[in-house]
């Protein structure tokens, strides 16, 4: 588990809007437009056809009614004030049971006949009236006016009897029946489609939406199943495994997610095993001041020459764990996010020549030759003092890891990108399968050896970072018992 410091979260704000209800609610219009338009359609259709059908009807009454006026010689009647009652009561019938009104015309274009007594006696002289004088039957429909009119000719009863019917077209017009019906009022069967489709929709609403709250769950549980697993992670557990395969999405961000957590949990347990070594590391000097102190307390009347030797024992474990610290604190402070950087244009010799200055004395001890060639003179925008402390590391190591008499080279050389330092020597080298690890923090090949030079371990991680800092590249070419080359390659100009 690991043990996150507890940072401040910014509150959310704003207003954010589920998914989830964002689909449903798609879903749900997606589905009920198509309904309601069709429900519309439909309706109107259903009108269409239900006046067609009343005309056509309507129509067949009027044949009947010309027919029986036909054979009554009914306009001859009226205009002789003879009449025919049953005949006009059964105009009326047929007009009232079809809600509309019957005309009866007579050849001088005047009104015989009004089912709405209105218009007795008035001239009529339209279109449908003379095409009905020419023997033609025809009804049309007026949907802005809302009406329907059927116009049939009313033939003179002829003396041929049944021949005529046959052929009406013989025999001469008396006279014209004009039925018009509003259509207005006319909303019955449509309301009753619109009703029924509406309650019909209201069904398919209720059930849509029972289906649409369910697919949209059954849709996301996977996500919600990958947020219970992360939220276990959010609670400590690194170790929660994050896996749902259900979509090809959840599969990404599973994925996504179990490389982020591998991350943390290699950065999590790189930072317990630096601060188990670095317990170790700072405790072994200690112990061992221990053991001094504790053996001179032990020690009644011990000469005043012992006292120094061990008094001289335990400044040098001092010395080395104030140089432990010295190199914790450099190495914490570079591992900062944003390390400060002193970037200046220096020259690189110069900086190389002043560190050998520095070395060649604690060479000079163990008969170690340090050599220095540069191929040109490199100017480079570098922190000095931080790369200083990068060579120096190299160099001292070359030096440290060195037989008796050995020799240190030290090159330097540019392209138009790039310089290069070269740390050469004929020392002890590094075994192949230590290479890899030799950057690492506390690491160290010999320990013995390396305690016995005062080496912390942390050197080399101190000068890589310092080379990445300036993004730049280390690498160690070394065979054992014959030496190692520290090669780094740095841009000339810096890359912030
Ligand atoms: P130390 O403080 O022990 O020198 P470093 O990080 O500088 O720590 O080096 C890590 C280890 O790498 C050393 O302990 C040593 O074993 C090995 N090493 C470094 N430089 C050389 C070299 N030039 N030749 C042989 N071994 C080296």
């Amino acid at each position: 588990r690991m043990h996150v410091p507890m940072i401040q979260f910014k509150k959310r704000t704003g207003r954010t809007f589920s998914l989830k209800i964002i689909l449903a609610v798609c879903v749900l219009v997606i589905t009920m437009i198509p309904l309601a338009v069709q429900a519309k359609f439909m309706a109107s259709y259903f009108r269409q056809s239900q006046i067609e059908q009343e005309m056509i009807e309507a129509q067949n009454k009027c044949v009947i009614l010309t027919n029986k006026m036909m054979s009554s010689d009914y306009i001859t009647n009226i205009n002789n004030n003879t009449g025919n009652p049953a005949l006009d009561a059964e105009l009326n019938v047929t007009a009232n049971l079809s809600n509309g009104r019957i005309v009866v015309i007579d050849g001088s274009f005047k009104i015989i006949r009004d089912t709405f007594d209105v218009a007795k006696g008035k001239t009529v002289v339209v279109e449908d009236v003379l095409k009905a004088f020419n023997g033609e039957t025809s009804s049309r429909r007026n949907q802005e006016k809302e009406y329907y009119s059927v116009t049939l000719p009313i033939y003179k009863k002829s003396s041929a009897g049944a021949a005529a019917t046959e052929n009406p077209s013989e025999n001469q017009v008396a006279g014209v029946l004009l039925m018009t019906v509003s259509t207005a009022n006319m909303n019955l069967l449509e309301e009753e489609v619109m009703q029924k489709a509406g309650f019909l929709q209201m069904v398919i609403f209720c059930i849509v939406v029972c289906i649409d709250v369910l697919l949209v769950s059954l849709l996301f549980k996977p996500f919600k199943r990958l947020q219970q697993q992360l939220n276990i992670v959010a609670d400590g557990n690194l170790d929660q495994e994050i896996e749902v395969d259900d979509y090809k999405e959840t599969q990404d961000i599973s994925d996504t997610l179990s490389r982020t957590l591998g991350r943390l949990k290699s950065v999590d347990q790189s930072r317990q095993e630096f601060v188990s070594n670095v317990s170790h590391e700072l405790k072994t000097p200690i112990t061992s001041i221990r053991v001094l102190a504790d053996s001179l307390k032990g020690m009644e009347g011990a000469p005043v020459e012992l006292y120094q030797e061990f008094m001289e024992d335990i400044s040098d474990e001092i010395d080395r764990e104030a140089k432990i610290i010295d190199d914790l604190l450099t190495l914490v402070r570079m591992d900062k996010s944003s390390p400060d950087m002193n970037i200046a244009t220096i020259s690189i010799n110069a900086l190389i020549e002043q560190i050998l200055k520095r070395l060649r004395p604690i060479a000079k001890k163990r008969n170690i030759e340090v050599v220095y060639e540069s191929v040109r003179e490199v100017q480079a925008d570098v922190d000095e003092v931080k790369l200083s402390l990068a060579i120096t590391n190299l160099v001292e190591n070359a030096i440290k890891y060195n037989h008796e008499s050995g020799w240190v080279h030290v090159t330097l050389d540019a392209d138009h990108k790039f310089f290069y330092v070269k740390v050469i020597d004929n020392g002890v080298g590094i075994p192949a399968e230590f290479q890899d690890h030799v950057f690492d923090r506390f690491y160290r090949v010999d320990k013995a050896r390396s305690r016995e030079t005062g080496g912390t371990g942390l050197g080399l991680s101190i000068t890589k970072n310092i080379v990445l800092l300036h993004q730049g590249a280390i690498k160690l070419q070394s065979k054992e018992g014959e030496g190692a080359t520290f090669t780094v390659r740095i841009p000339l100009n810096y890359i912030p």
